[in-house]
């Protein structure tokens, strides 16, 4: 239903919280942030019912870093509880995704991952893409002390997204390259806000109003690639794109 983003410098749990309380007023029914930190595991906190039930949560246990990605979820596959909220995360942890939308073939893609061996944790289409993301990246030919580069991970999303049938809006961290977020859409929408020290995402661009009103559109087939201080976007099918930069006009 809602997704928010933060690639920066300071704690991203604080924008993903506020922006999913600016997104309450589409519907919901749980919430969920995860964020990290260099060299640390992606620190995933969520939790059926209303984000106040998530503030609470936070009070408790805020993750700490500048890189995370958030979500308020209407279920479509699975009831309204914290295993089924998102942020999902893949079989080892290495990757974390948030997503709007719904994934047709996912029963046939959580078949085949099942006959490899996995072991799902949720009822969710959405889990099928983190599994199937930490899937291709173990099949990278990288040494494990290396992390992937932007162009192995951007590739390796393309392919997985090529497998997908239905409609995606998705966050995705990698616990190897705390620097930055990969975002994609297919007929679900995303907007990423520009500001000097960081880049923001969300599914619309309430959350984004005060933070920043320098706005980029995705369009469908496009994905991107957020870093503090850069974006870079790239179209499925011809490569990296120029992108324009809009000013962000608050509806009154
Ligand atoms: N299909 C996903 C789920 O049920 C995402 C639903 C949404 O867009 O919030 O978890």
């Amino acid at each position: 239903c809602g997704i928010v983003g933060y690639v920066g410098n300071s704690r991203a749990a604080d924008f993903l919280l506020e922006g999913l309380r600016r997104l309450e007023y589409r519907g919901y029914d749980s919430a969920g942030i995860a964020a990290m930190d260099n060299y640390d595991d992606i620190h995933i906190v969520k939790s059926a019912g209303r984000i106040a039930a998530l503030a609470d949560q936070l009070a408790l246990e805020m993750p700490i870093g500048s890189t995370g990605i958030g979500h308020t979820r209407w279920a479509t596959h699975g009831p309204a509880t914290q295993a089924n909220a998102h942020p999902h995360a893949g079989p080892s942890g290495e990757v974390v995704v948030v997503h709007n939308g719904v994934i047709e073939n996912y029963a046939a893609l959580k078949t085949r991952l099942q006959q490899k061996g996995y072991i799902f944790r949720s009822d969710t289409d959405t889990e099928v893409i983190a599994y199937m993301l930490e899937d291709a990246l173990k099949q990278l030919p990288i040494g494990s002390c290396q992390a992937p580069s932007d162009e192995e991970l951007v590739a390796l999303v393309q392919t997985v997204l090529a497998k997908l049938q239905g409609t995606y809006g998705v966050g995705i961290l990698f616990r190897s390259r705390p620097d930055l977020i990969i975002a994609a859409r297919l007929g679900s929408p995303l907007v990423i806000g520009v500001s000097e020290d960081a880049h923001y995402l969300a599914s619309d661009a309430s959350p984004l109003v005060g933070y920043t009103e320098k706005i980029v559109y995705l369009t469908d087939h496009q994905i991107a690639l957020l870093k503090a201080d850069s974006l870079q976007i790239a179209h499925r099918d011809l490569g990296e794109v120029a992108h324009s930069v809009e000013k962000l006009e608050i509806a009154s």
